[in-house]
């Protein structure tokens, strides 16, 4: 089904994903309705219409189905009960199996394993004594993760030697998680991938991914020749994951480079972080092809538009000395800069520097 330029989009979620998102849909004739509980959203402010509401609340989200011709989200951790009530009324994408699949950590570690894909060792985690057991089968370093709700590096604790354990399961609460081995990666990089209502797919470069704290500091293509295996292997899983949830939109698959091997680290069912350099750095823009797949259009070619993209995720007070940095650069005029300042008053711009083409 076509949404044709004109209508309405509706997205969930209100922040800098939705903001580019909105971005992406004026420039293709589409007007926004963002649905958030933000106060001030960043994404409201770029888009034609605004609705501040909880994510479970059905009345709010009912009306909001009635006001839209199409929906998505921006953000993982939205209840899915509501999201499918809202499903019954209006097209939703990506499809809620990869939401649901991709809000539990242990869901999509059995998920992608079916589908032949490599997490690191790991295991269910329910209570004290099977975190334990856990540890001495898994060995140390390990990391216990929350099952759900966790993002950038938080509801994650390290455990160094067994008698880490109590510690750890005291510092989740008790929270369902999963004990994963620590990966001895050699780089990091992402899947950055955009299927078609029609099952066309359109693949961007993988960049190499650089976090500090489980945040993302730079994303940058090409990722290198020694990643190529390993990419390779994690681009073939992304395609099964696509076409196995019959996916529709942009979805992001983070892997660890590893001896050759791609190991799955867990996959966003949304636009990336990793993915903005796109912006300035390809042909299309991975929110431009997501709003392109969600309203049944052609996808545009996700080639690199320069020899070499890195973008810089710049967070709280970096962000402020940034500005001078780029009008002193040589690039500037390749840097594309991007800031938001959400209602908690955090700072957080995420850049993109493309190379200049090389001269023969
Ligand atoms: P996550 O939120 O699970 O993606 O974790 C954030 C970051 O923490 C990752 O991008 C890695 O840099 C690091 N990390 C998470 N899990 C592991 C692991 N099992 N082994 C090594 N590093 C990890």
């Amino acid at each position: 089904m076509t949404v044709p330029p004109g209508s309405t989009i509706g997205i969930v979620g209100g922040g800098q994903l939705g903001r580019m998102l909105a971005l992406a849909a004026a420039q293709l004739g589409y007007r926004c309705h963002v649905y958030a509980p933000d106060v001030d959203s960043v994404a409201a402010q770029v888009a034609a219409a605004f609705t501040q509401g909880a994510f479970d609340d059905e009345a709010a989200l009912a009306r909001f189905a009635a006001a839209v011709d199409v929906v998505t989200y921006e953000f993982e951790n939205i209840p899915t009960k509501p999201l499918a009530a809202l499903a019954a009324r209006v097209p939703v994408h990506p499809p809620l199996a990869a939401l649901e699949t991709a809000q539990d950590r242990l869901e999509e570690k059995i998920f992608v394993q079916r589908l032949g894909g490599s997490p690191a060792p790991f295991a269910r985690i329910d209570d004290e004594a099977g975190l334990e057991a856990a540890v001495a089968r898994i060995g140390t370093p390990a990391i216990l993760k929350t099952r759900r709700f966790g993002y950038d590096g938080k509801g994650q604790v390290r455990i160094d030697s067994p008698g880490e354990a109590a510690p750890a399961w005291a510092e989740v609460r008790g929270a369902p998680a999963v004990l994963e081995a620590l990966v001895r990666f050699d780089a990091e990089f992402s899947i950055l991938l955009c299927r078609g209502a029609d099952g066309e797919t359109v693949v961007w470069e993988a960049p190499r991914n650089r976090h500090e704290g489980g945040i993302l500091v730079t994303s940058s293509v090409p990722a290198g020749a020694a990643l190529a295996g390993a990419i390779a292997e994690g681009e073939a899983l992304a395609r099964r994951i696509a076409e196995a949830l019959d996916y529709v939109g942009v979805i992001a698959v983070e892997f660890f480079a590893a001896g050759g091997a791609a190991v799955f680290n867990e996959m966003a069912p949304r636009v990336h972080n990793s993915g903005h350099w796109t912006i300035e750095g390809a042909l299309t823009s991975q929110f431009d092809n997501h709003i392109r797949a969600i309203c049944g259009l052609p996808l545009g070619a996700a080639a690199l538009a320069a020899p070499a993209v890195e973008m810089a995720n710049l967070v709280g007070a970096e962000a402020d000395g940034w500005p001078a940095e780029a009008v002193r650069s040589p690039l500037a005029k390749s840097i594309g800069i991007r800031r938001f300042r959400d209602a908690s008053r955090v700072a957080s711009t995420a850049t993109s520097r493309r190379a200049p083409a090389l001269s023969a």
